[in-house]
C-alpha cells in the first residue's frame, strides 16, 4: 500500500494517521475540524493500563440499579434513543457470559500490557516527550466504610500490569488545603499516568502528522466503498489505495454501508473545567468513587468526569448530568468557576467493550480501528502501532483475532 485515507482525527484516527505516514505510506486525514465534537476532547486525560476486565460482566449489571441517575448515580439512557441502545444492550447482555468475559479481558491485558510504553514512544516520536506524566493515578474515598469496600474490591481486582500501594498520610494530607471534603484514604496506582491536556495531546500529534508530509482535508466522509473509495459530502473524493475507519462513534454508518455490522453506542460521558483552581501540578488523576467524580488537572484547566449516558453520539447534552457534576464538586468543596466550561461527548463502545481493530475481511482495503469505549486515550498509542503493521504487512505486536469485527456478524 503506497497511500491511505484515515476517516477521523480523533486520538485514535491522529495517532494511527502519525504512524501510518511515519511507515512511509502517504496518509491523508479527512475530518470534519469541529474539536469538540470527539469524545478525544472532553476526557479525563487518564492513561488507564489497569482497565483490563471489559465493562461487560453480570457484576456490572447487577450494580446498574443502584447506580442509576434517577438515584443520583452516573448511569442513564436515553430513551428517546432506544431503537439504538436496545439492540445495542441486548448484545451487551449475551458479552457478560462468563466465557466471552474471560476472553475480553485477555484482550483487553494483551493490548493494555505495553500502553505506557506505546505512549512513551509516541509522545517521544511527535517531539513532544513531556506529554505524557507517568504518575500514577488514585482512587480515594470519603469515608471509613467507603473506604473499607473499596479497598476490598481493589483487593479481588485483576489490574493487569499496574500495581497499588496505600496512600500515605503525607500524600493523603495534600488533599487537605485543596477540599473541604477530603479523602479519608486511597490508593495510588503505578503504572498508570495521564496526559498533560487531551486537546494538548491530540494537537500535538497531529502537528507532527503535518510535519513529517500528512495532509490534512477537512470534511465529512459521506460514503465509503468496498474498493476504498471515499465521497466527502461537499462531493470531492480524495482517492488512495486503502482507507482506514477511524470515526469514533461514528464508524458504524460507514461500516455499514460496506456490509460489515459494527454496533456502537454513543456512552455519552460528561465533563466541566475550570481555570480557577487550587489542584497542584503534581497531584495525580484522582477517581472519588462514591461521589462518581474523576478529577484531572490538565494545562487547559482543572477537569471533573462522570456519567454514562447511552444514546446517539449526536445528541444535545442533558443539562441534569452537568448539573449533578457541579453538584458533586461541591459536596467535595473543590474550587472550581461557577461558569465552568461544560462538555458531552461520545465514548465509542461496542457491546463487549473490546476495541475493533484489524484489516476487513470482505474488503481487504479497508482498516478499521474504532470502538475503544473508556479507553480510547489509554489505547490510541498502542492502536496507531499495530494499524501501521497491518498496513505495512509486518507481524502485528499482539494477536489480533480478539478485536476482528466480524466477531459481531
Ligand atoms: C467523559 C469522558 C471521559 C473519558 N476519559 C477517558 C480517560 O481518562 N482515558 C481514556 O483512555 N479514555 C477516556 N475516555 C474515552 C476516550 O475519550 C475515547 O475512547 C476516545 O477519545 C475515542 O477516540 P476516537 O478517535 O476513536 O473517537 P473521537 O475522539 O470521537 O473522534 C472521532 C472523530 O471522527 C470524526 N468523524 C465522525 N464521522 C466522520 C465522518 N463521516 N467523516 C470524517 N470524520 C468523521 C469526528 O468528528 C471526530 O473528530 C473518556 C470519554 C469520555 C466521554
Amino acid at each position: 500500500m503506497k497511500s491511505i485515507l484515515v476517516i477521523g482525527g480523533g486520538l485514535v484516527g491522529a495517532a494511527c494517521a502519525f504512524r501510518l505516514q511515519q511507515a512511509g505510506i502517504r496518509t491523508i486525514l479527512i475530518d470534519p475540524g469541529d474539536k469538540r465534537r470527539a469524545a478525544s476532547y472532553g476526557n479525563a486525560g487518564h492513561i488507564g493500563a489497569e482497565q483490563v476486565s471489559p465493562w461487560a460482566t453480570w457484576s456490572n449489571v447487577l450494580r446498574a440499579p443502584a447506580s442509576s441517575f434517577a438515584l443520583g448515580g452516573p448511569l442513564d439512557f436515553r430513551w428517546s434513543d432506544a431503537g439504538q441502545v436496545l439492540p445495542w444492550a441486548s448484545r451487551f447482555l449475551r458479552a457478560c457470559d462468563p466465557g466471552a468475559a474471560a476472553r475480553g479481558r485477555a484482550a483487553l491485558s494483551a493490548l493494555l500490557f505495553d500502553t505506557m510504553g506505546a505512549w512513551r514512544r509516541l509522545a517521544r516520536d511527535v517531539s513532544a516527550p513531556d506529554l505524557v506524566l507517568p504518575h500514577g493515578h488514585v482512587t480515594a474515598w470519603t469515608s471509613a466504610r467507603g473506604a473499607e469496600r473499596g479497598r476490598r474490591s481493589a483487593e479481588r481486582t485483576n489490574w493487569g500490569a499496574a500495581t497499588w500501594r496505600d496512600l500515605s498520610s503525607d500524600e493523603l494530607a495534600r488533599y487537605g488545603p485543596i477540599m473541604k471534603r477530603p479523602p479519608r484514604a486511597g490508593i495510588l496506582f503505578s503504572g498508570t499516568g495521564q496526559v498533560r491536556d487531551p486537546q494538548g495531546a491530540r494537537d500535538a500529534i497531529l502537528a507532527a502528522f503535518v510535519a513529517i508530509g500528512g495532509e490534512i482535508v477537512a470534511g465529512k466522509v459521506a460514503r465509503v466503498d468496498d474498493g476504498g473509495a471515499v465521497a466527502l459530502e461537499s462531493g470531492a473524493a480524495p482517492r488512495a489505495d486503502a482507507v482506514l475507519i477511524a470515526a469514533g462513534a461514528w464508524s458504524g454508518a460507514l461500516m455499514r454501508q460496506l456490509g460489515q455490522a459494527a454496533p456502537l453506542i454513543g456512552e455519552r460521558g460528561y465533563s466541566v473545567q475550570s481555570l480557577q483552581h487550587d489542584w497542584p501540578e503534581d497531584l495525580p488523576t484522582t477517581v472519588f468513587e462514591q461521589h462518581f467524580v474523576v478529577f484531572s488537572r490538565f494545562t487547559s484547566g482543572l477537569r471533573a468526569t462522570s456519567c454514562i449516558e447511552f444514546g446517539s453520539p449526536d445528541a444535545p447534552g442533558d443539562t441534569r448530568k452537568w448539573r449533578l457534576l457541579e453538584r458533586r464538586i461541591g459536596e467535595l468543596g473543590v474550587r472550581f468557576s461557577s461558569t465552568p466550561d461544560r462538555w458531552v461527548g461520545p465514548r465509542p463502545t461496542l457491546p463487549d467493550y473490546v476495541p475493533a481493530i484489524g484489516r476487513l475481511a470482505r474488503a481487504p482495503n479497508v482498516l478499521y480501528a474504532f470502538g475503544h469505549a473508556h479507553l480510547g486515550l489509554t489505547m490510541c498509542a498502542a492502536t496507531a502501532e499495530i494499524i501501521a503493521s497491518i498496513a505495512v504487512e509486518r507481524e502485528a505486536p499482539i494477536d489480533l483475532r480478539a478485536f476482528e469485527i466480524e466477531r459481531f456478524g
